[in-house]
């Protein structure tokens, strides 16, 4: 598929529906197919599973249309896939976004069986399912050779004694791994269903529950105990229980074991930080408290590109810079050879990794990862080199102060701008205050701002990582303090901060 395909339509006649699946909640689950979707589609027809920072993937142009299931007369897959009939006589696109995978317990069967009546065209974009990203959050496998050689979805709706129930007994003897959907409320039946069927008291159980959500916990327990601990624990739905020799092996180690980290980055830039914490054996929790976003106008940016061959050196102070900067050279029809002599840094070593990939090799990067680090390493040089700066428009002064004063000429533009959110919703907030935050980290002084007016007091009560004594310096204008601060302004420089603060685990 590929965006193009999606919109090709004619008005008179009905638009496709396209059942996409959303992955378990966090935008970096979805995958690239689902994410084009999401982004051509005229209308988007989701139910509540749907968490709200999925929304931001979503084209700001689409309609939303909840699906509300207790209102709807009959089957409530069957009235949705009435719906999609209805949407779809308009020719538009439209997508029926669904939680994890469209073809895992969500009334795929009831929802095409209307379409397939109407003679309307639709297709399946799989999604992560709630046991696959269970099984990666928790980083443990859901096979092995020696003790599962089976993996079962079920249901744990249906425990009990219903006619069509699902046989608990004849699930007990699989040979594997089991992934219990739905079953949070259930979970003294089901276990008990289990137990009785003879399956050991002590089989390992690990409950995720809402899987890669801001507030997502893991427990660990066993047959025997597992419903007692979940209630304990106060797990919220949606949860997923792994059951089996598999779950047993679900046990994070390392310096942040246990350890629930806040990543405030943007949409889009926070993988790098969220994989390292999780490789840490942390918990990495995205909540971004600014987005980004083009500067107020590119004019400044685009005359800079129009004489950047003209320039001695240009200098990167972010990976946004590089990608404002490439887009734009891309943009006005240019290529590399534009740049001709002018030389080229970076602010530090992500940016360097950056400009790499877009194919531009980088002639300096300074051993301080900051701007007085730049600064330091363009000391030396004669007077009247001709500078160009692609920043972010908050940038700091200093190098530009500085170059200007040993008598180069500069031009400063930005590629990019960080704005910060206007509000967090109530129900990030709540979902935030429930994941019992151990740890935030702050990457930049605008973040610092953010999240200082979006957090409030909560910034008092949990641990503040700053990633720079710039970033520190914007937190304790704000009245606070943080308690670990990188040595090196990198990623990696951030975690090992926690981590030293943490000590040994
Ligand atoms: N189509 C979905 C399943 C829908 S049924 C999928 O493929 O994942 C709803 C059940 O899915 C929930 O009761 C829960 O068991 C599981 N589930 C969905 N999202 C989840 C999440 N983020 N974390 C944990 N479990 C989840």
């Amino acid at each position: 598929m590929s965006a193009r395909t999606m919109t090709a339509r004619t008005d008179s006649r009905p638009g496709r529906v396209w059942f996409v699946g959303a992955g378990p909640g966090s935008w970096d689950l979805l995958t690239i197919r689902a994410a084009a979707c999401l982004q051509t589609a005229d209308l988007v027809v989701h139910d509540a599973l749907v968490p709200p920072w999925l929304r931001d993937a979503i084209a700001p142009t689409a309609e939303l249309v909840p699906v509300e299931r207790e209102t709807a007369d009959g089957d409530p897959g069957e009235a949705t896939g009435r719906l999609l009939v209805r949407l779809a006589a308009s020719g538009r696109t439209i997508v029926r976004l669904k939680g994890g995978d469209p073809a895992v317990f969500a009334r795929l069967a009831e929802e095409i069986q209307p379409l397939r009546d109407a003679g309307i065209a639709y297709e399946l974009v799989p999604g992560v399912t709630a046991a696959l990203a269970a099984a990666a959050a928790a980083a443990a496998p859901l096979t092995s050779r020696a003790t599962a050689s089976s993996l079962t979805l079920v249901t744990g709706h249906e425990a009990g004694d219903k006619p069509n129930a699902v046989d608990f007994r004849t699930i007990a003897s699989l040979p594997g791994t089991l992934a219990i959907y739905m079953g949070i409320e259930q979970m003294d039946r089901w276990s008990t269903a289990l137990l009785e069927a003879g399956k050991p008291a002590e089989t390992p159980v690990t409950i995720v529950s809402r899987c890669s959500w801001p507030d997502q916990r893991i427990i660990t327990s066993t047959l025997a105990r597992c419903a007692v601990d979940a209630a304990a624990a106060g797990l919220r739905p949606p949860a997923i229980a792994i059951v089996g020799a598999a779950a047993g092996s679900m046990q994070r180690t390392g310096p942040l074991a246990g350890r629930r980290v806040l990543v405030t980055r943007p949409a889009g830039q926070g993988e790098d930080l969220a994989t390292a914490i999780r490789g840490s054996g942390g918990e990495a929790i995205c909540v971004p408290v600014v987005r980004l976003d083009a500067p107020d106008s590119w004019q400044p940016l685009d005359d800079a590109i129009g004489a950047a061959g003209a320039y001695d050196w240009i200098v990167f102070s972010s990976v946004n810079g590089v990608r404002g900067f490439v887009a734009r050279l891309r943009a006005a029809g240019r290529d590399a050879r534009w740049l001709g002599t002018a030389r080229i840094a970076a602010i530090g070593s992500a940016t360097r990794r950056e400009l790499d990939a877009v194919g531009l090799a980088c002639d300096l990067v300074p051993d301080e990862f900051r701007s007085e680090g730049l600064a330091a390493a363009f000391a030396d040089l004669p007077a009247g080199g001709r500078f160009l700066l692609v920043r972010a428009d908050r940038g700091r002064d200093v190098l530009p102060t500085r170059l200007a004063a040993a008598g180069h000429h500069v031009v400063d533009v930005a590629a990019y701008t960080n704005r910060p959110l206007d509000e967090l919703d109530a129900a990030t907030l709540e979902a935030v205050d429930a994941a019992g935050i151990d740890w935030i980290t702050v990457t930049s002084p605008s973040i610092a701002a953010a999240a200082a007016r979006l957090f409030g007091d909560r910034m008092r009560r949990w641990r503040i990582a700053s990633i720079s004594p710039v970033t520190t310096a914007a937190l304790t204008s704000f009245g606070l303090e943080p308690a670990a601060e990188a040595q090196v302004a990198t990623v990696s420089g951030l975690v090992a901060a926690m981590a030293t603060v943490d000590g040994p685990r």
